[in-house]
């Protein structure tokens, strides 16, 4: 059908661990023999066992490789030399564009650990001369953390990377000493994931623990092989089984619920992704923050950013959302952008439609099924205003 069409179109997506390799080299060995195609829909029209590749326009050192090839097996996968990470999972590092004058780095969400092992190779590229600068990766979930300590080992990424397993980012204590050198957090909460490919139904749902035990099994029949409360949702054999790993975002966490229950399930979500950014605002020396979901949803999207926003940690704070042309190389030109949906956030009323369209020109934007070929995606950036750096709304 149409759906399966769609599918078949997605890309396979492989960014090429820098901590270990490079794309040249990858190209020389694990990709010998692919042929640089000229355009990205020569690769999304190609078969699985076409050898084509396409070097992403807006991600350094991420690749596209027709839909349905298996890599899985390959040495460069299982021996961590390449991430199959979605392009644009890729974007909240990036857009992080982190420098040696950020200090230690902060994942606060970070299991299965792609956009962990991204910054990781971000960090150790920026070239620091004195202290190193380290990424500190909290993950709550201690099975999901299990997952996440193999993933940052195979990706060679262990020396940068600390684990803590088991850590709630919510309870970490903005003034400890431990958090003194933080310099950006990445935040990738819990979501609807209803963004993720292959998920047309926007009603499994990404839960905050507090609303764990309420979940009620979904009564949509094409997911009814899936009903798992999110205690078991944790354990999911993809991410405990199959090379031990979860490298790819389709096994992002996930719980199903009944579809009558998503407006309330968006105001548990929201509330919980609202409470995470307005935390990381409050860590003294940040000074670069990214905000992201796989969601489609307004609520979790520019609905989150601009409560933030007008939060008082924010105003006091002196954070700001960083404007489209003050981002990286390579998402200033990205197209998609933040959809302001009026009528959902009642504390935005007094907003003018200016103030609308500059927050919404500044949120970056995926959709599923587009010749882009990535997931539903949503990514925001906040920056000081307090630090010397002009480029903030
Ligand atoms: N960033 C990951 C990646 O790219 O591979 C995916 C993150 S997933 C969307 C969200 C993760 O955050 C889940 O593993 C969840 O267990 C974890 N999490 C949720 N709330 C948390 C909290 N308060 N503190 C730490 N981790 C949390």
């Amino acid at each position: 059908g149409h759906a399966e069409q769609k599918r078949s179109r997605h890309p396979r997506w492989v960014r090429v661990n820098t901590l270990v390799t490079t794309v040249e080299e990858q190209l020389a060995t694990s990709f010998a023999g692919y042929e640089k195609a000229d355009k990205m829909s020569q690769v999304m029209a190609a078969s699985g066992s076409t050898k084509l590749y396409f070097p992403d326009p807006n991600i350094p050192n991420l690749l596209a490789l027709p839909p349905k090839i298996d890599l899985s097996k390959t040495p460069a996968y299982t021996g961590g030399r390449i991430i199959l990470q979605d392009k644009a999972s890729c974007f909240p590092a990036h857009l992080m564009n982190v420098t040696r004058e950020d200090g230690d780095v902060i994942d606060g969400c970070a299991a299965p650990g792609n956009k962990t092992t991204h910054l990781a190779a971000i960090v150790s590229n920026a070239k620091s001369k004195g202290a190193r600068q380290h990424v500190i990766a909290f993950e709550r979930d201690k099975i999901r953390a299990g997952t996440l300590k193999k993933m940052v080992k195979l990706a060679s990424a262990d020396r940068i990377v600390t684990v803590k397993s088991g850590a709630d980012f919510l309870a970490a204590a903005p003034e400890a000493q431990e958090f003194a050198n933080v310099g950006a957090i990445l935040l990738d909460p819990s979501c609807s994931g209803s963004g993720i490919v292959g998920r047309d139904d926007a009603v499994r749902m990404h839960l905050p623990e507090q609303s764990a035990t309420t979940t009620t099994p979904t009564t949509n029949s094409k997911n009814s092989k899936k009903r798992k409360r999110p205690d078991e949702a944790k354990a999911k054999p993809e991410e405990t089984t199959t090379l031990n790993l979860a490298m790819d975002d389709t096994t992002a966490e996930e719980t199903p619920v009944l579809e009558d229950k998503l407006a309330e399930r968006l105001i548990a979500l929201s509330t919980f992704q609202f409470r995470i950014l307005t935390h990381a605002m409050s860590f003294p020396n940040a000074r670069k923050i990214t905000y992201s979901t796989c969601s489609i949803h307004f609520e979790e999207n520019e609905g989150v950013v601009t409560r933030a926003l007008l939060s008082s940690v924010a105003k006091e704070g002196g954070w700001s959302i960083l404007k489209r042309a003050d981002q990286v190389d390579g998402l200033k030109t990205w197209k998609r952008r933040g959809v302001w949906e009026d009528g959902k956030l009642e504390e935005t009323i007094s907003l003018d439609e200016d103030r609308k369209a500059e927050i919404c020109e500044a949120c970056i934007r995926c959709d599923k099924g587009t010749d882009e070929g990535t997931m539903g995606f949503f990514v925001a950036a906040f920056v000081r205003a307090a630090v010397p750096n002009p480029n903030v709304v």
